[in-house]
């Protein structure tokens, strides 16, 4: 049997598993991955409110 059964998503890895924020680029296990935003916290509680978000909890 093969044993790359990964299934892979449209995810720009640098490492193992880890997500990159799309504004900042930074490289973490912080990245909203939620509603497919792939942003850091950091960088999520700016765009948050611009995007009608009012508060990420
Ligand atoms: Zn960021």
């Amino acid at each position: 049997m093969m044993g790359m059964a990964k299934p892979k998503k449209k995810v720009r890895t640098k490492g193992k598993g880890a997500y990159v924020c799309r504004r900042c680029g930074r490289v973490g296990y912080g990245i909203i991955r939620k509603y497919d935003l792939y942003l850091c916290r950091s960088c999520f509680l700016e765009v948050a409110p611009l995007m009608g978000w009012k508060k990420y909890e």
